[in-house]
């Protein structure tokens, strides 16, 4: 029998989340993000589930290459544009649309040779300060592209620091639009947290939307909010088995460096997960798990390969019972990624892009 550790994706929570994406925004197309093969989903796991969408965004060449292996016929946006010059030949043989950050792009694309002009995205670095044009050089960018015989099309882009917490998106929107209020071509704005959080105030105002997050099922702006707030499914369970049992005696402690210490007899099970799964190191003692679908916590150190748990209020738990790190059990009760991640000091996006290579995946 093989190590019980296992990651199942669930096609229909993907689909669930696409829709819920679409009430969210009902007037926008949908760009799917999947990047980081597909937040760790495995791009070809997601596909059929993620097709309806109106597009794919993705920023690794070798990704778009494998949507077009799965015959993906429709539009594909390279989120960080073209690396290189030659990676704009691929964009002609492939027909990806490419955002355009910086000067260097706009250089390359004036000295590509393509028979196919190119559908681009100028993005704009509102106030993020990672990529784009400032408010003040962006035209002067546009004008630019605009003048090329290699592009046809510009959209025209930005990216949202905040559209998770207080600060919100106003400062950002207003720099956008000032300066983009008189130009044609389509925009794109929101990423999940603001297609959820700020719907109301964008909808109109982007003509397509970038949810990736909130499409794998989980919150963008946890804890303020949960998933069952926003109404996601979780679409990745990390799920193992118990594989050893122990009964702890009042002072004896578990795992490395003895970190915890039980203050009264304790029976816990020991847990094929470690950090070499992609299980946080950093998670404590306290970190919500489900043992047969009920909630109890682990306690002690991750170490490589195992976890510990608390079984003292399961006293049905036992050898080969079901452990769901994250996700869904079996009986249907959810774990949220978020709240383990919440417990390792990080978000659900680091823990569902990490599950490691040796973790085998399944399609639900
Ligand atoms: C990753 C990314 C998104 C999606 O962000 P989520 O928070 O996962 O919704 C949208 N736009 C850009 C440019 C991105 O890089």
């Amino acid at each position: 029998m093989p190590r019980p550790i296992l990651a199942t994706i669930h096609s229909a929570a993907l689909s669930h989340n696409l829709a819920r994406v679409r009430v969210a925004a009902p007037d926008a197309r949908v760009w799917a993000v999947v990047k980081a093969n597909a937040y760790g989903h495995g791009i070809e796991r997601v596909f059929d589930a993620l097709r309806s969408a109106d597009g794919f965004a993705l920023l690794d060449l070798a990704e778009a290459q494998r949507l077009r292996a799965l015959d993906w016929r429709g539009p594909i946006l390279l989120l960080e544009g073209c690396f290189e010059a030659r990676d704009l030949e691929l964009c002609s043989r492939l027909g990806l649309w490419h955002a355009i950050h910086c000067n260097e792009q706009i250089d390359r694309l004036a000295a590509h040779k393509t028979q196919l002009p190119h559908h681009v995205f100028l993005k704009m670095n509102s106030g993020m300060n990672r990529l784009g044009f400032t408010p003040e050089r962006f035209r002067a960018a546009w004008t630019r592209l605009n003048a090329l015989p290699q592009v046809d099309q510009i959209s025209l882009m930005t990216h949202f620091s905040d559209a998770d917490g207080p600060r919100g998106i106003e400062a950002q929107l207003q720099a956008f639009e000032s300066v983009t209020h008189d130009l044609p071509g389509e925009r794109t704005l929101s990423n999940s947290a603001a297609t959820l959080r700020h719907g109301a105030v964008l909808d109109g105002r982007s003509d397509w939307v970038r949810p990736g997050i909130v499409l794998y099922g989980s919150a963008p702006d946890f804890p303020e909010h949960n998933v069952a707030h926003w109404g996601l499914q979780p679409t990745m369970t990390l799920s193992s088995r118990i594989i050893g049992l122990q009964q702890l005696r009042a002072g004896d402690s578990v795992g490395y460096g003895s970190s915890f210490v039980a203050e009264a007899p304790l029976r816990i099970g020991v847990v094929a997960c470690g950090y070499a799964d992609g299980y946080p190191r950093h998670c404590s003692t306290g970190t919500p798990v489900l043992v047969g679908g009920v909630r109890s916590r682990m306690v002690g150190r991750v170490s490589m390969d195992m976890i510990t748990v608390d079984l003292s209020a399961l006293p049905q738990a036992g050898m080969g019972s079901e452990v769901t790190l994250w996700g869904q059990s079996t009986t249907g009760a959810v774990l949220s990624i978020d709240e383990v991640a919440q417990a390792a000091g990080t978000v659900g996006y680091e823990l569902m892009c990490a599950v490691a290579a040796r973790v085998p995946f399944v399609l639900a």
